[in-house]
């Protein structure tokens, strides 16, 4: 019954409420029962106003339904619940629909990513969720096209394809929608595009905007929004051919939307490719790179921009969750966003102008000693400059950031920003003979230098510098009030409630709550899978439930495999779990990671060969299959790999892409079926190393 009477639900606001869906996602907040938008409110805080779970009887808290997906590649979507229905996304932009209080599925849709489209992600075929508006839901496929469905039935009404096929954009974020325009970006920081976001109508899918965060080719006009204030303040702090390289900038995840001020806040990536000595040889600022951009949100108009890193180089995107809020700041009470991006510094900025505020460490840091107030540049340590020194540099934190796209959590009451920080430090080493591949990534740096050492006693204390925590700060004083230490670093998206918790999922296979002010672990729940997606909260007919989407994957399992991880290998199983303080469901039982190890063939390739082939895998493989052929366990180990033994097998695969509908494309673009060859010896080679 429920079912239909959320179906009648949904049919209405199609046609009752028509205008005034806009209103109620601006009123989000007051909505208590339901999670209308990704973060639940325009401002993006991430908080619930239920407190039926609490502090006092999260130690009740049970299973209530959970579904098992059919693909267990990374989950990062945070589900939308509308009066009743529950939509969510998982891995490969599938989008599904339930009753929120049975967890009975409704519908789903697959919108058919080609497998190829895998190579052009840095970071996991993932998605992080839908949006919706009036009678349709909205999910942006990996390959790039916009999708409206059909809320009731799950069916296509309109799809929009919003990148250029040609080259290597996917998209793996959540849409928004604000006045009827569907918001969008895009990412391929890692691969050469040129970053933009747009708005889209949500009835027709047409483009109403687009907004390019970097300059093209000078004295060439986009006919976009941007065109002017590209040439105005951007264009000026580039150097070199810098649009053959494509410049990066991408708007890959974080938005959020002022409705007073009529402001839309966007973050943009790092530089495309890393390596400046590449991307703009004689330096500059490169805006609007590593930035937080105010725009209007119905042309796409230049408002405001502050940009975190000039002339970015290590990755830090400032494309982390920005939370919007009013904060005492010295006394008077401003208008801020806050975030906490990548490169380990706590952002405060006056959300009117872009002022900064203020801008403080929350994690370890070396590349920069401060942020200066006055001119809102960091102060970078000479060392951090890589390709001016021609050394190694041992930064903290490193590409996977001090904080991802993992949500973070504002609570009203007791002030503080909940935070899933971690310690990944990289070495930073040019490529000096770089040379851009058809195929994969383009960084500029040496990642076959930066591969973990073979040595086990080095790569342990590596590893045991590998950290992660749940750090509670307090933005007013800009510093820690609590952290919770994890067993490792890539832990999930955090939820606050107005019952005094903060949930949070771990890379220990735990979803856990905290009471909130303390820090204090109350509850957890063996989920069977590692997780890095964010909970949500919701209500039906006054009952309160916390849903979490789980699922390990994404750029950390996959880049550093088991040797950079600290946590025990599990079957990957994506699921949705559901929790009620009267929950009555179990999980089946867990299944036990098979340890499989198949003894390689006998070496055929020559110590040249090796390390050519580790050269090779580190430049175009290592992102998937893992660092130095040790899998994070989403993807096949190549050292069990059955095609190891057979020179022309191998070829089939790597060289002429016979698996490229699984997302396993050829290389036989960039590499001669001898180059890649050596890459067979090199990973038999490590194979014989167990
Ligand atoms: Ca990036």
């Amino acid at each position: 019954m429920r079912k239909f009477l959320a179906l009648i639900c949904v049919a209405l606001l199609a046609a009752c409420q028509d205008t005034d869906f806009g209103e109620r996602l601006v009123n989000a907040d007051s909505e208590t029962q339901n999670w209308l938008t990704h973060g639940r409110t325009y401002d993006e805080q991430r908080f619930s106003p239920l407190n039926g779970i609490s502090d006092a009887n999260v130690g009740e808290l049970k299973l209530a339904w959970f579904h098992d997906f059919d693909t267990q590649r990374g989950q990062e979507a945070t589900p939308i619940v509308i009066d009743g229905m529950m939509y969510t996304t998982s891995a490969w932009s599938k989008v599904q629909a339930f009753d929120a209080a049975s967890g009975e599925l409704l519908w789903q849709h697959d919108p058919e990513v080609p497998g190829e489209t895998a190579v052009n992600a840095c970071c996991d075929v993932v998605n992080r969720g839908v949006a919706v508006w009036n009678d349709k839901v909205y999910v942006a496929s990996l390959d790039g096209r916009l999708i409206a469905l059909n809320a009731q039935t799950g069916e296509e009404v309109w799809s929009t394809l919003t990148v250029d096929p040609d080259k290597a954009y996917t998209i793996t974020g959540a849409p928004r929608v604000i006045k009827g325009k569907v918001l969008i970006g895009n990412g391929g920081g890692e691969y050469g595009v040129r970053g933009y976001f747009g708005a889209y109508d949500a009835e027709t899918g047409e483009e109403v905007w687009r907004f390019y965060t970097v300059p093209g080719e000078p004295g060439k006009k986009d006919g976009a929004a941007s065109d002017e204030i590209l040439e105005k303040l951007a264009g000026p702090t580039w150097t070199g051919e810098h649009w053959k390289h494509g410049g990066g900038g991408t708007v890959w995840d974080s938005m959020a939307y002022d409705p007073e001020l009529d402001l839309l806040y966007v973050g943009t990536g790092n530089g495309s490719p890393w390596n400046p000595a590449v991307r703009s040889p004689e330096g500059g600022d490169n805006l609007f790179l590593s930035s937080i951009l105010a725009l209007r949100p119905d042309t796409g108009e230049y408002v405001w921009h502050y940009q975190q890193v000039p002339g970015d180089q290590w990755d830090y995107t400032a494309t982390q969750q920005m939370i919007l809020a009013e904060l005492p700041i010295e006394g008077e009470e401003r208008k801020v966003i806050m975030q906490a991006p990548k490169n380990g510094f706590f952002y405060i900025l006056d959300r009117e102008t872009g002022e900064l505020l203020s801008a403080e460490p929350f994690a370890p840091v070396n590349w920069a000693t401060k942020v200066d107030l006055d001119t809102g540049r960091p102060e970078i340590n000479p060392d951090a400059f890589y390709h001016k020194t021609g050394k190694p540099w041992l930064a903290m934190p490193g590409p996977l950031g001090a904080h991802s796209w993992h949500s973070m959590s504002y609570s009203q009451q007791t002030g503080l920003v909940y935070i899933p920080a971690q310690e990944l430090g990289f070495p930073y080493i040019a490529d000096t003979n770089f040379e851009p591949k058809k195929v994969g990534i383009n960084l500029g740096i040496d990642l076959d230098a930066a591969s973990l050492p073979e040595d086990a006693e080095v790569l342990k204390a590596i590893k045991a510098g590998v950290k992660g925590h749940l750090l509670a700060w307090d933005p007013v004083q800009q510093k820690e009030a609590w952290r919770f230490q994890h067993a490792t670093a890539g832990n999930g998206g955090v939820l606050s409630t107005a019952g005094n918790l903060v949930f949070q999922g771990d890379a220990e296979a735990n979803f856990n709550a905290f009471n909130a002010r303390t820090g204090e672990k109350l509850w957890s729940f063996p989920a069977q899978t590692n997780i890095i997606a964010a909970p949500i909260s919701y209500a039906i007919d006054g009952k309160q439930y916390v849903t979490i989407v789980v699922g390990w994957g994404g750029i950390y399992p996959l880049l550093t495999g088991e040797a950079g991880l600290n946590t025990k290998m599990r079957p990957p199983k994506g699921r949705v779990l559901t929790f009620a303080l009267d929950g009555e469901a179990t999980l089946p039982p867990e299944q036990e990671l098979q340890a499989m190890i198949v003894e390689p063939p006998a070496q055929f390739g020559t110590a040249a060969m090796i390390a050519q082939g580790k050269s090779i895998y580190h430049r175009s493989c290592s992102g998937c299959h893992g660092d130095s052929v040790v899998s994070g366990g989403i993807l096949p180990d190549l050292r069990n790999s059955g095609m190891l033994a057979s020179k022309d097998a191998w070829k089939s695969i790597v060289h002429d892409g016979a698996l490229a509908t699984n997302g396993m494309v050829g290389f036989g673009d960039d590499y001669s079926p001898e180059e890649l060859d050596t890459v067979r010896a090199y990973a038999i080679d490590r194979a014989s190393k167990r």
